[in-house]
């Protein structure tokens, strides 16, 4: 069984003054609600310039928030003006790593290839790649959105070990439900991330396919989480507006006590 994965990518928000007033608040809320983190796994992805300020948090008032990166590079360190490499991370405590976002594919033309080699440097030092795949609305409106998809997960797994597969999570955020308030149904976001299931199960097997974590993300808020959660393929959510929001990225992390409410 997979243990449900709700992940909040701040993108390039909050200082790390900010920072400590979120997760502070985020902590107080869950621990207040009786959050069971055996039945969620919450981590909260910061810019890099909070890792440590969050980390010290985490370690010090003994928090389960997870913590996990927006990048890394795909050098091992050395003479790479600034790239932060899986190294630090990993001393930094994070045990997960967002590659291959949309908006870095856009803005920076990162490749299948680029998020395959940030995948392999994160395994090495035991951080889980969290790989970002997802259509533009072109390919959706052109009913293109399964091979395309299934491509960019090809592309960005490309020579992984069947292990490092397993424990990896890939992320179907459609880039048209990104930020746009509009979230994909329950039924479309099913279809994407079974597809993606069925296709590392014909590559890799059953047992491969049962164990990697698929993630949907796009406009997920507290108010559309229960029914995005029921679909049998989708394990977790990639949020990103709401978790900037303390009470909603809580009532997100604790979906489970919605069911029914
Ligand atoms: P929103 O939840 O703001 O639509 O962002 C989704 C996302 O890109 C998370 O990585």
């Amino acid at each position: 069984t997979r243990t449900p994965l709700m992940a909040g990518n701040w993108k390039s928000n909050l200082n790390h003054v900010e920072a400590t007033g979120l997760v502070q608040k985020l902590a107080w809320t869950l621990q207040d609600k009786r959050w069971d983190a055996e039945k969620s796994e919450v981590v909260v992805f910061p810019p890099f310039t909070d890792l440590r300020t969050v980390q010290t948090l985490i370690d010090g008032d003994k928090l389960k928030l997870l913590l996990g990166a927006q990048d890394v590079s795909t050098h091992d360190g050395g003479a790479h003006t600034g790239e932060i490499s899986a190294k630090m991370l990993a001393k930094l405590g994070c045990r997960y790593v967002i590659v291959g976002h949309s908006e870095r594919r856009t803005d920076l033309g990162e490749t299948n290839a680029d998020v395959q080699a940030k995948a392999v440097r994160a395994l090495v030092e035991d951080i889980i790649p969290v790989i970002c795949v997802g259509e533009g609305l072109q390919t959706r409106e052109a009913g293109e959105q399964i091979p395309f998809v299934l491509e960019q997960v090809g592309g960005s797994i490309n020579g992984l070990k069947p292990d490092d597969i397993a424990r990896s999570v890939i992320a179907y955020e459609p880039v048209w439900a990104i930020g746009t308030g509009k979230v994909a149904t329950p039924e479309d976001a099913q279809e994407v991330c079974g597809a993606i299931r069925r296709y590392l199960a014909e590559d890799f097997g059953n047992e491969v396919a049962e164990q990697v974590r698929v993630l949907y993300g796009g406009s997920v808020k507290s108010s559309n989480v229960v029914a995005l959660m029921s679909q049998p393929d989708i394990d977790g959510c990639l949020v990103g507006g709401a978790s900037l929001q303390v009470e909603e990225f809580a009532a997100i992390g604790r979906f489970y006590d919605l069911v029914g409410s």
